[in-house]
């Protein structure tokens, strides 16, 4: 059993200090955001994740784990670190590091022990070094040795499969120099050691890579598909003939070949951007992956072409966007594909009815923008309706646009669809629904990449 001290308390560090605890370490929580500490402490899980508030829970009342505000302290009683904070995107696209900088800063500072620092945040080529010296440099300003090792340890984990997936990853990656943090590591993985899970270990520069390496290639392979996908509505093909046909190959592999309206998500569009601009920096660009960022924002684009091409001119339209978080299961809208297509929508003269099963909090502050200037014309008109469910968002709208693969979308009421809407318009964005089936509740069907 280890110690471990969780900095950050967001979609990653939340899911980790708790799977940790469920590994059999004391884990400690620790986030700066008070309101979210103190949710936590009264056990309620701030973000949407299926199956997080049964593991919080069970290892709460172990003993197991617990959630403050204090890092000094947890930083003095517990020998391991893990800095679980996020990296945004600066404006130049590169990774905004002041979180794990201060994180960083703060462990130097109140340290008393020898500590492993784990980096678990998606951190640029070189960030690991940066953080010795800032814990360094605090040290030595405390004018005490004490000594400490870093390691990299890239998170893998998908929002809406969190928990799984921390508990059965493909692979643990542990990249550190240090022979004492390395063995530490493993004891704190150790329930996954035991099940054979693939430990890889490396040096700090090839862990924190491989994170970077393994996000660029999904997207890069997203895109590929939608650009097939694109084609295959020019030349009469289907695309869900072909991703099936290439996924079949071993080589080739069929996951991530669903092609739809664009990735979002917090972590794709950020990490491929940090990657390009390290690339430029060190003059090895990165072709395929600034192609990839490139042909990812048409695609979102292409989307809002694709309704107004199905419906005719936008203007005074209403329309429907059902499924608004960046994917199923989640409640993060981090750069999702729905904020783009639906400012495009409204742009076009759209008014829109949005609907969400996890997102709706989410949604009515990021897309508060799109509500200037509403009900100038018509005191009455708003830009932006919040549906109570997915029906009342489709009352008196000309069109349906699914825009994510949640299971309650998946098996909508199709004749009631037809009789809510005022014109059949069914844009299934993510290919979820056989047109044959759309046609015959007497709606007109738009997939992607469908002849
Ligand atoms: P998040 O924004 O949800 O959470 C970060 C948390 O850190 C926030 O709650 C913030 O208040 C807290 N924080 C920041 N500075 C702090 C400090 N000094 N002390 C205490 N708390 C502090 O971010 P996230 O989505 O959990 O991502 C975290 C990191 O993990 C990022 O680098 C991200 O790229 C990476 N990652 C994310 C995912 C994912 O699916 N979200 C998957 C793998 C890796």
């Amino acid at each position: 059993m280890a110690y471990i001290g969780v900095i950050g308390t967001g979609y990653v560090g939340s899911v980790s200090g708790a799977c940790l605890a469920d590994f059999g370490n004391f884990v400690t929580c620790v986030d700066k955001d008070e309101e979210k500490i103190e949710a936590l402490q009264k056990g309620l899980i701030p973000i949407f994740e299926p199956g997080l508030d049964a593991v919080v829970e069970r290892n709460v009342r172990a003993g197991r784990l617990r959630f403050t505000t204090d890092l000094s302290a947890t930083v003095k009683t517990h020998q391991i670190v893990f800095i679980a904070v996020g990296t945004p995107s600066a404006e130049d696209g590169s990774a905004d590091l002041q979180y794990v900088e201060a994180a960083a800063r703060e462990t130097g500072r109140s340290m008393e022990g020898y500590t492993v620092v784990v980096d678990k945040s998606t951190v640029p080529i070189g960030t690991g070094r940066k953080v010795i010296q800032w814990i360094e440099e605090e040290l030595h300003r405390r004018g005490r040795d004490i000594p400490f090792d870093v390691v990299s340890n890239p998170e893998f984990l998908r929002e809406g499969s969190a928990v799984y997936d921390f508990t059965h990853p493909d692979r643990v990656v542990i990249g550190t120099e240090g022979e004492t943090a390395r063995k530490i590591m493993k004891d704190v993985y150790r329930s996954l050691y035991l099940n054979e899970t693939p430990f890889i270990e490396t040096n700090l520069e090839s862990a924190e890579m491989i994170k970077y390496a393994a996000n660029a290639f999904l997207a890069v392979k997203i895109t590929f598909i939608n650009e097939i996908a694109n084609l295959c509505e020019k030349v009469g093909a289907n695309v869900q003939d072909v991703a099936k046909a290439i996924g079949r190959d071993g080589r080739i592999g069929s996951k991530f070949l669903h092609p739809g309206p664009g990735y979002g998500g917090s972590c794709f569009p950020k990490d491929t951007r940090a990657l390009v601009n390290i690339g430029r920096a060190l003059n090895e660009p990165l072709g395929i992956v600034e192609t990839t960022i490139a042909g990812n924002e048409k695609q979102k684009l292409r989307m809002v072409d694709k309704i107004e091409v199905g419906l005719g001119s936008l203007s005074g339209k209403i329309i429907a966007l059902l499924g608004l978080a960046f994917k199923a299961n989640t409640d993060d809208m981090r750069e999702s594909p729905a904020l783009t297509i639906a400012e495009g929508l409204v742009k076009r003269g759209a008014r829109l009815r949005l609907w969400d099963p996890a997102a709706m909090k989410e949604a009515a502050w990021r897309l508060e923008a799109l509500r200037e200037g509403e009900g100038l014309d018509t005191p009455t008109e708003q830009k932006l309706y919040f549906a109570e469910d997915e029906y009342d968002a489709l009352t008196g709208a000309s069109a349906l646009v699914l825009l994510t693969e949640w299971n309650q979308l998946r098996n909508l009421d199709l004749s009631r669809v037809k009789s809510l809407l005022t014109s059949p318009c069914f844009f299934d964005l993510r290919n979820i629904y056989k047109r044959e089936e759309v046609e015959a509740a007497g709606l007109r069907y738009y997939g992607v990449g469908q002849p």
